[in-house]
């Protein structure tokens, strides 16, 4: 039976560690970390999750900001609302929450928030810092990913990692980042042959495709690391449902480790978030930033 990797937990001890860190800040230097959240409309999950974040900065002592803009919202009043925030020395990072409404163009949005302030680690400055090895911001999901993967597996050097999706938020930095720990990287997609052969060779699955159990049972190397990003609402038996990408019922029968959903990596992408913006203001400020954060949170994990 797979041990479950408890992203939960993980999540709540790094949160208190920023906590703890953003204090220090605070007392020695005089800066309080500050998120700016700008949701446009009235999507009920970006509500949800717009919530979730500015709440979990205010409990990690950071200031929060949020901005409701109408779904109808002219691309230009965004775009100021951006600038501003790009000059407010009190905003160390800026969040904006897709998907936007169609007459705003998302790339426009993403290339207008100052690199430094890029939490989401979207824009193409940050993209290209990860893509060459270079210092940027990593976006939030795959660094969460990658810190259950190391806390789980140590060194994960030499091992043959399929990431399951290639999206610029998720897949892409996800198999950029697993490139970077020197593991065997393959990007599957909905053109890839044979998606269970590529799953069966993997000591590593990062699954992010967005539908339902897609990964069964079987596809799964025995005693491999399953990392499920999915989330997917179903409805079964007239009940409503969270469910992976990943059949977890039948998986954790044959992988080594497992993430559940929920409870797996969501809570490390709010995390990472907060971690983000915590590093923003040290390096806004021209100050250290604590390297060993998530040993101190965690234990044995190494820096990313
Ligand atoms: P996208 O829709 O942007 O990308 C999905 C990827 O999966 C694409 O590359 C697509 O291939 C591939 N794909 C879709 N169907 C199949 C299939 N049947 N077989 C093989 N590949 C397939 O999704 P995201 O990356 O944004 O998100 C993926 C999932 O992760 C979603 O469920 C989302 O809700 C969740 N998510 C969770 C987060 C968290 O914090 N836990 C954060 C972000 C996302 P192609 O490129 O060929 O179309």
């Amino acid at each position: 039976m797979a041990t479950i990797i408890d992203g939960k937990a993980y999540a709540a001890r790094l949160r208190a560690e920023i906590g703890l860190q953003v204090r220090t800040l605070r007392e020695q230097h005089f800066v309080t970390p500050g998120l700016a959240v700008i949701l446009v409309g009235e999507d009920p999950a970006s509500q949800i999750y717009v919530r979730n974040k500015a709440n979990q900065a205010r409990e990690a002592q950071m200031s929060s900001f949020e901005y409701r803009l109408a779904y109808g919202v002219p691309e230009e009043q965004l775009l100021e609302l951006i600038e501003r925030l790009n000059q407010d020395p009190a905003v160390h990072g800026i969040l904006v929450q897709l998907p936007l409404p169609p007459q705003v163009d998302p790339e426009r949005v993403i290339n207008a928030i100052r690199p430094d302030k890029d939490i989401d680690g979207f824009h193409p400055l940050n993209v290209g810092a990860l893509a060459t090895g270079g210092k940027g911001i990593v976006p939030c999901t795959p660094l969460g990913c990658l810190m259950l993967l190391k806390h789980h597996l140590g060194d994960l050097s030499g091992l043959h990692a399929l990431v399951l999706g290639r999206s610029n938020i998720v897949g892409k930095p996800m198999a950029s980042l697993l490139l970077k720990e020197n593991c065997t990287v393959t990007i599957a997609h909905s053109r890839t042959r044979d998606l269970q052969a590529e799953c069966q060779r993997a000591d590593i699955l990062v699954a992010a495709v967005g539908q339902p159990r897609l990964v069964a049972g079987h596809w799964i190397k025995p005693g491999a690391t399953v990392i499920d990003v999915g989330i997917n609402r179903i409805e079964e038996a007239g009940k409503a449902l969270l469910v992976g990408d990943v059949d977890f019922d039948l998986a954790r029968d044959v992988a080594g480790a497992i993430t559940p959903v929920p409870g797996g990596v969501g809570p490390m992408t709010i995390a990472c978030l907060l971690l983000n913006t915590l590093e923003a203001a040290c390096r806004q400020n021209g100050i250290a930033f604590p390297g060993n954060i998530m040993q101190a949170a965690w234990g044995s994990v190494e820096g990313s």
